[in-house]
């Protein structure tokens, strides 16, 4: 959300939105010609200090998150902004990749970011896995929501999250790297700590330890990016998204904490980045030990004796068999 109003300052100079510029603005960096503001860190860029900015950004995670040289990196993408900008620039890094890509098979926009991935990873000529929800798990996403009361976003992260980590370690490899931005662990952050979600304040953090063998270590290392800088790099990088939105997400309410932010961040350009890094940057990474048992129905990692994927199976089995019967 940007500032509606475009009253002058004090000072009467006038404020400004995110990209635009003052006429001859200088880069910070290079004293060339600017042509990217970037209020949040009272700079402004040319297209190569930009890149320069953006990879610096990556490298920083990655060396904060103490995982210099991981080895391969599967690369979840979705077909939207950021996991594409993200699979680009870990392959520009000079990291091992391979594109990872569930279909949920949801009318019209699974089709739409399917191709968006394969036209990425083929013009890059980059390795990719599709896998789709339908095969995996017997179900697509339409035919789950029309069997359960719960919210469909809720079951649709619990899934994708489940099937990626699954295929990332059946594929053999022991890291999953996600294409959350700085602004999604913000709204997160600000949803758990308005909610008092204590117990998930462990979890808030960019890595996530494997914790299973079936399990990879998950990274998320546009973290410490905006998602206007990420609209910038995809721009710079001719990368083309999916821009569809999903048909099902209506009542997702984690927009409504990025709003509020954005809305402070118009105010006090700086305050999404002072919030998130004065949290994360302090405290440790969660610790690795396994707190996973066993699922008795399908070997993989599961809290109880059978794990959430197939209880939730079994729900949509029983669900099935009575409609058949009624
Ligand atoms: P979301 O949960 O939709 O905000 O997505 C967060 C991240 O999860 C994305 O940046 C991707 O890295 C990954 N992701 C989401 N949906 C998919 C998908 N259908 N296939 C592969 N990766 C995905
Ligand atoms: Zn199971």
């Amino acid at each position: 959300m940007e500032p509606k109003d475009r009253e002058p300052h004090a000072d009467g100079r006038k404020k400004m939105r995110y990209g635009e510029l003052p006429l001859e603005a200088k880069c910070t960096r290079c004293k060339g010609t600017a042509t990217i503001r970037m209020p949040s860190h009272h700079a402004n860029f040319c297209p190569p200090c930009f890149l320069r900015y953006f990879q610096t950004a990556v490298q920083r995670a990655m060396k904060t998150l103490g995982i210099q040289e991981p080895g391969p990196l599967m690369v979840a993408v979705s077909g939207g902004k950021d996991s594409l900008a993200l699979w680009a620039i870990l392959n520009e890094l000079g990291y091992e990749t391979r594109g990872l890509h569930l279909n949920l098979g949801i009318d019209g926009f699974s089709h739409s970011s399917e191709e968006a991935v394969r036209a990425f990873a083929r013009e890059r000529q980059l390795p990719l896995s599709i896998h789709s929800l339908k095969e995996t798990f017997g179900y697509t996403l339409p035919e789950i929501k029309g069997r359960t009361r719960r919210k469909i976003c809720g079951v649709c992260g619990f899934l994708k999250r489940q099937f990626m980590n699954r295929l990332t370690v059946r594929e053999g490899f022991r890291y999953l790297a996600l294409g959350h931005n700085l602004d999604d662990e913000a709204g997160r952050l600000l949803g758990n700590i308005v909610r008092h979600r204590t117990q998930y304040f462990a979890k808030q953090y960019p890595l996530l330890p494997s914790r299973h063998e079936k399990v990879p270590t998950r990274l998320k290392p546009l973290y410490r990016l905006e998602a206007h800088e990420i609209v910038t790099f995809c721009r710079l990088a001719s990368i083309k998204p999916c821009e569809d939105p999903c048909p099902l997400s209506g009542g997702a309410t984690s927009h409504v904490f990025k709003e509020a932010l954005d809305f402070l961040e118009a105010k006090m350009p700086g305050t999404k980045r002072d919030f998130l890094f004065s949290y994360v940057d302090r405290r440790p990474p969660p610790p690795a030990h396994p707190d996973f048992g066993t699922c008795r129905r399908c070997g993989e990692a599961a809290y109880e004796t059978i794990c959430s994927v197939c209880s939730l199976l079994e729900r949509l089995e029983k669900s099935k068999k009575n409609s058949q019967e009624s």
